[in-house]
């Protein structure tokens, strides 16, 4: 069993159904304010037009929980899209019913038509097979391109696949699962994880997966200090989830006895709060002071790091060094970025803020490859089987 190319499918004359993922960002005027997700569709989208295929494309937008929410309607997007396309692209009035159906049947080949918000309808969240079934009708054929809803099934991704025979991932999700497999299963030694973020329990499961594949382990981020007292310290106010310090000892006891070097921060940047920056001091991680917290790996940390990571030649990386939203706490992040970033080894970015990092440092291009995707992202990096890929096998 595989999951077949779009590539393989004969879109020629065909209503080529698409699942994308343009739940793109807006602001209070409802204009997008990045349209990396619509972009990152677009190979697709093109592909298929240039088949001959007639392109129906469906997404979801915002959470309207199964209402329609005026401000969650995609015809910014279709605007949006038929601009980067450089042809037009209407705006269906609904993602199904006799009226979406009658319009999709008259489109010519080559046309793209957007469906209007999937979850507008409650069947979408609940997989509902009433649901997927009238989707499904709307395509002689199906292509998911969304990987960063496959962590979830619903029905445009899961349960349209009862009923669609030819089925099929896009570009841009083909191209996700073969770098998140690379980290999974085709490990190019030394190779390293580094992994940061708020809280632990967010990446157990990432944690406890890649400590099996890897080389190395480094942990910074607000989720370290939870390492950091299981190693007896003291640290503070800094973040810490009391109920996970034995959890943190097994993962480095589980580190250890694989031979895996678990690498954690030195020294860090400190403050009463992440608001407080003109109160930072920075000290050795034995020496924070018991009213402060710890909002950033500090320079020493960033130089282990990064040492550490020189002769890497795979590098998996989630999660940010220390609040980089607020100054004076990005230096440890940036630090990492760009050593990542200009590092030879092959290396595989993914989740929100991480991603905000790197376009924060602009130096994404220099990356091997960045995830679209947050959950789906740790999902699958965390061993688990995504129901949104799964569905696509034949
Ligand atoms: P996550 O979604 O788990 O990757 O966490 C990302 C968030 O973690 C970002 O918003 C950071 O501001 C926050 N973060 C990183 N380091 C710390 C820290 N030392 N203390 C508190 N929050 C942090």
């Amino acid at each position: 069993m595989g999951i077949r190319s779009i590539k393989e499918l004969d879109l020629k004359s065909k209503k080529v159904l698409i699942r994308v993922d343009f739940n793109v960002p807006l602001d209070e005027e409802g204009a997008i304010t990045d349209d990396s997700r619509i972009r990152g569709a677009l190979p697709t989208i093109q592909y298929a037009m240039d088949q001959g295929g007639k392109v129906v494309l469906m997404s979801h937008l915002g959470r309207p929980k199964g209402k329609v929410v005026k401000s969650m309607s995609l015809l910014p997007v279709a605007r949006q899209l038929s601009e980067l396309l450089g042809a037009s692209v209407n705006m269906a009035p609904d993602c199904v019913g006799d009226q979406v159906k009658k319009i999709v049947d008259n489109l010519s080949s080559g046309e793209v038509i957007l469906l209007e918000n999937l979850r507008f309808h409650i069947g979408e969240e609940k997989n509902d097979p009433g649901f997927a079934k009238e989707l499904s009708e709307l395509g002689e054929c199906y292509v998911n391109d969304a990987f960063a809803t496959a962590h979830r099934a619903h029905a445009s991704n899961v349960g349209i696949c009862d009923y669609i025979k030819d089925t099929a991932a896009g570009f841009l999700m083909l191209r996700e699962v073969e770098y998140i497999n690379k980290a999974l299963k085709d490990p190019k030694r030394p190779y390293a994880a580094v992994i940061g973020g708020a809280k632990v329990s967010g990446k157990l499961e990432v944690l406890e997966n890649l400590i099996e594949k890897v080389d190395k382990v480094i942990i910074g981020g607000g989720m370290a200090f939870t390492f950091i007292k299981a190693l007896g310290q003291n640290i503070g106010k800094s973040l810490v989830e009391d109920d996970l310090v034995d959890t943190a000892r097994a993962v480095m006891e589980k580190a250890r006895s694989r031979g895996v070097k678990l690498y954690l921060p030195v020294d860090c940047v400190c403050a009463p709060d992440p608001k407080s920056g003109r109160d930072a001091v920075t000290v050795t991680i034995q020496e924070i002071p018991a009213g402060l917290m710890g909002l950033d790996i500090g320079p020493a940390s960033a130089a282990l790091f990064s040492e550490a990571l020189d002769d890497c030649s795979m590098i998996v990386w989630n999660g940010p060094m220390g609040v980089f939203e607020q100054e004076p706490f990005s230096q440890g992040t940036m630090d990492i970025t760009r050593k990542i970033a200009n590092s030879k080894a092959l290396t595989i970015v993914g989740g929100g803020d991480t991603d905000a990092a790197l376009h924060k440092s602009s130096l994404v291009e220099k990356v091997d490859f960045v995830s679209t995707a947050g959950g789906a992202f740790l999902e699958m990096l965390g061993g688990a089987e995504l129901p949104g890929v799964k569905s696509l096998e034949r």
